[in-house]
């Protein structure tokens, strides 16, 4: 577990996007050292002044850390943002720096976390769990609907294999698949297992299983898109844990009307930020994609769950409070984001 710091400064900091999880592992991390106050608002250019009289700023994953939130935060003296995420898709790095704020991640909190996450969601739709749990609720044992395949003996294709894509290979070796994987940055944890890296073609075109791990950056924007799709094994499943927008979703929606993806699992979606991490149940959802998606018997949505351990929030809150206390003593939190991260 990461060391806390003793700060030289209490730190006012302004926390946005926060849930009763975040309040309850941050205070216990935080341990009346600094002083935060919770903002339930997303952070927008709007809500940006809400950091009014803080020292830091406390962000998750669909905060938009952007040029005018960023200016404004320089104005209000705000010297760091602190994301509880590993994720900085969200942060316009270069106006940071511009303005000279400093920005911290969690960059590793609990990897395992997401890894079992992505293969709960390929065990779910593989033995549809999902149409089965509501069947067998309804008094429906019928199995026609259910028929599932044996994962052992199948081919997993991992694309981006750094702490996630090497847990989700390992268990999926556990389970007797072989596994196929792609990244700019080959990792030998991987090759020692017995993962075979190959051009991302090679492993649309070979894997019975793709599974995303890369990072959202421009070159992996929609990554799986329509040819992608059409390069995929007919049938093949997707699971998406990583970020929304490295699947175009319209083409995807088109590769399950067509059976050319033959089971779709999201833990992401490219316009989560609309509809996530809120009790949306008594309004009427206004995305004809997501809820087009939603239609399909073999398609399984999580709101961006994968990381929601016990284990793994209170990794995030140590982090972030040991990013903020290194701050206040050094002026360098533990884990900066740079251009160059
Ligand atoms: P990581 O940095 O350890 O690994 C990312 C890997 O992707 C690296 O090996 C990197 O070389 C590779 N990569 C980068 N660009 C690539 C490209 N163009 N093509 C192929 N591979 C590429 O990150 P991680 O901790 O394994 O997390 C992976 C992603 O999972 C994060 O970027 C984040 O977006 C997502 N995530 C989601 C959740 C969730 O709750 N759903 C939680 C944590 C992380």
């Amino acid at each position: 577990m990461l060391e806390l710091l003793d700060p030289k400064d209490p730190m006012e900091i302004a926390v946005f996007s926060t849930k009763s999880y975040d309040r309850q592992f941050l205070d216990a991390a935080a341990s009346n050292k600094h002083t935060l106050h919770y903002v339930e608002a997303q952070l927008t250019a709007d809500t940006a002044v809400l950091a009014r009289n803080a020292d830091a700023v406390c962000v998750f994953v669909n905060d938009q850390v952007d040029d005018a939130v960023l200016q404004e935060f320089s104005s209000l003296g705000v010297g760091i943002v602190a994301l509880r995420s590993a994720g900085f898709n969200n942060v316009d790095l270069t106006a940071a720096k511009r303005y000279g704020v400093v920005i911290a991640r969690v960059p590793a909190y609990s990897p395992e976390a997401v890894s079992e996450h992505a293969v709960a969601l390929m065990l779910s739709l593989d033995r549809n769990i999902h149409r089965a749990y509501a069947r067998v609720r309804e008094g429906n044992f019928a199995l026609e609907g259910l028929l599932g395949f044996n994962l052992h003996g199948r081919t997993v294709g991992v694309v981006g294999t750094g702490r996630v894509g090497t847990g989700v290979a390992k268990i999926m070796t556990g389970f007797g698949c072989k596994l196929l994987a792609f990244d700019i940055r080959p990792n030998t944890a991987c090759s020692e297992i017995g993962v075979e890296y190959v051009p991302l073609a090679t492993l649309l075109e070979q894997s019975d299983i793709v599974t995303l791990h890369c990072p959202l950056t421009p070159e992996t924007r929609h990554l799986i898109d329509a040819d992608a799709v059409a390069r995929m094994k007919h049938g093949a499943m997707l699971i998406n844990t990583s970020r929304g927008a490295i699947v175009d979703t319209l083409a995807v929606v088109n590769g399950i009307k067509s059976g050319a993806i033959g089971h779709l699992g999201l833990d992401v979606y490219e316009e989560e930020a609309a509809l996530f991490f809120d009790d949306k149940s008594d309004e009427v959802i206004r995305d004809d994609v997501f809820e087009r998606l939603l239609t399909f018997p073999n398609v399984l949505v999580t709101g961006h769950q994968a990381f929601f351990t016990a284990d793994a929030l209170q990794a995030i809150a140590d982090t972030t409070i040991a990013n903020i206390d290194a701050f206040a003593k050094s002026g360098k939190p533990v884990y900066e984001v740079t251009q160059a991260t």
